[in-house]
């Protein structure tokens, strides 16, 4: 590991070319590799020896953005998977089976949210909500005999809440069990949660590391500082029979972790990213730390801009110094949150379908987090089932407009607004 700063690992980790060999990170368009003899094979299988067999478990271009993201991260590996969802999905089914426990702050995605609620419950994990603000005690009291970790946000999408992340560590150590956290929307550039007691870190690389929408993807990084070996942990700590009775803890040291989630889960599993866009997504990661900048001014300007607007309701981002969470993003993300803003249009769920049915610029599309500006009506979309009674309940009134700030000049983007807000 380098001591670079981590602009420079943006562009730089990962990939070190030796004499003669390509410049730009290659593509390997290939799942398997050539060997010249069956007992090599076998080290590799045995991982007494580096090196790459079948791209399910491992490939050149993928294992060069894993540890570009490691180093981003600060942690000790990393690995890529094929969605946000598959990463969050084995990241928890890595330390926890039939019987187990967990905590989560109930302010998480919504794609994560189902993922604990309904389909872990069906295999038998079970999941306490709380809310993102509890107390130490408050987090404490969720905690069963059986917990196994905590999952939480950063900066949860959509609720834009930002959460203390030395309060959830701090209590998961005293119950030793690990904190686990999806750093999505704040990207290492902003927040680099190891750093405050974090244990393991996920990612949908889909949204602000890809930056350009063209490639879903995710990823799991291992700070390489949990023990594993306090006993409640057994699947890396006594011998795994499904890979020749390989112990984990005692074979991989601090890597423990996310070596078993590759060699048997990956393996198992096999929601693998392709080489293909582990390409795109180092192109995307060479640009994070200049684009997350104009992300988060961008965002700052509109937020402010529609806070002074009269026919702006109310406006939600933690950039905001009249922002709930405005002491502890700065605590957190001192260099800024992320670009999406929620905001309430005066007249209710029409006016604001109005609204942004008459925006030119900013598009409607249910993605969020890249370069381009977009807007979405969560009461007419995806959460269009609910009535006006439920959306409120489920914190996404009628009225809330959802916007991804990009990346164009932000005139263009407040213009834009302006326009809009004139026809309703
Ligand atoms: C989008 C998203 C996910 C899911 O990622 P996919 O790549 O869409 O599978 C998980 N967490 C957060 C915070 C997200 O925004």
């Amino acid at each position: 590991m380098n001591n670079y700063s981590i602009e420079t690992n943006c562009i730089q980790a990962g990939y070190e070319p030796k004499n003669g060999e390509p410049r730009v990170l290659p593509i390997y368009q290939s799942t398997t590799f050539k060997y010249d003899s069956s007992e090599h094979v076998g080290k590799l299988f045995d991982l007494v020896e580096e090196g790459f067999f079948y791209t399910r478990l491992a490939n050149p271009t993928v294992d060069s953005v894993e540890k570009k993201i490691a180093a981003l991260e600060g942690g000790v590996g990393a690995m890529c998977t094929s969605s946000g969802q598959a990463a969050s999905f084995i990241a928890i089914l890595n330390i926890c089976s039939a019987g187990d426990h967990l905590v989560s702050s109930a302010a998480i995605y919504g794609g994560t949210s189902n993922l604990l609620a309904v389909t872990m419950k069906k295999m038998g994990i079970e999941v306490t909500f709380i809310q993102p603000d509890s107390t130490e005690e408050e987090i404490q009291n969720a905690m069963k005999e059986n917990t196994k970790l905590v999952f939480v946000e950063t900066l949860a999408n959509p609720a834009l809440v930002v959460i203390d992340i030395e309060r959830y560590a701090k209590v998961a150590h005293n119950n030793g069990i690990p904190l686990i956290i999806d750093n999505t929307f704040a990207t290492p550039i902003n927040c680099r949660p190891i750093e405050f007691g974090a244990d393991i870190v996920v990612h949908s690389t889909s949204k602000y590391m890809d930056g350009h929408a063209v490639a879903l993807g995710g990823v799991i990084v291992d700070s390489g500082n949990f023990d594993w070996s306090n006993g409640k942990f057994p699947g890396l700590s006594t011998p795994d029979e499904s890979y020749h009775g390989m112990i984990y803890t005692e074979a991989c040291g601090r890597s423990a972790y996310i070596v078993k989630a590759r060699v048997q889960l990956m393996r198992d599993l096999g929601s693998a990213p392709t080489a293909n866009s582990a390409f795109l997504l180092n192109l995307g990661l060479e640009t994070l730390h200049l684009r997350m900048e104009r992300h988060c001014s961008n965002a700052l300007a509109v937020a402010k801009w529609l806070e002074a607007n009269d026919k702006i309701a109310w406006v939600n981002y933690p950039g905001l110094e009249s922002n709930k969470y405005y002491h502890l993003a700065k605590k957190y993300m001192p260099k800024g949150t992320c670009g999406v803003i929620s905001f309430g249009v005066k007249g209710g769920r029409d006016t604001a379908v109005k609204f942004m049915d008459s925006l030119k610029l900013a598009a409607i599309v249910v993605h969020v987090a890249d370069a381009r500006t977009s807007v979405l009506h969560p009461a007419s979309t995806t959460h269009r089932q609910l009535s006006d009674e439920q959306l409120i309940e489920a914190g996404v009134g009628p009225d809330l407009v959802r916007m991804s700030v990009g990346i164009e000049n932000i005139n263009d983007i407040i213009s834009d607004i302006e326009q809009a807000l004139a026809q309703i």
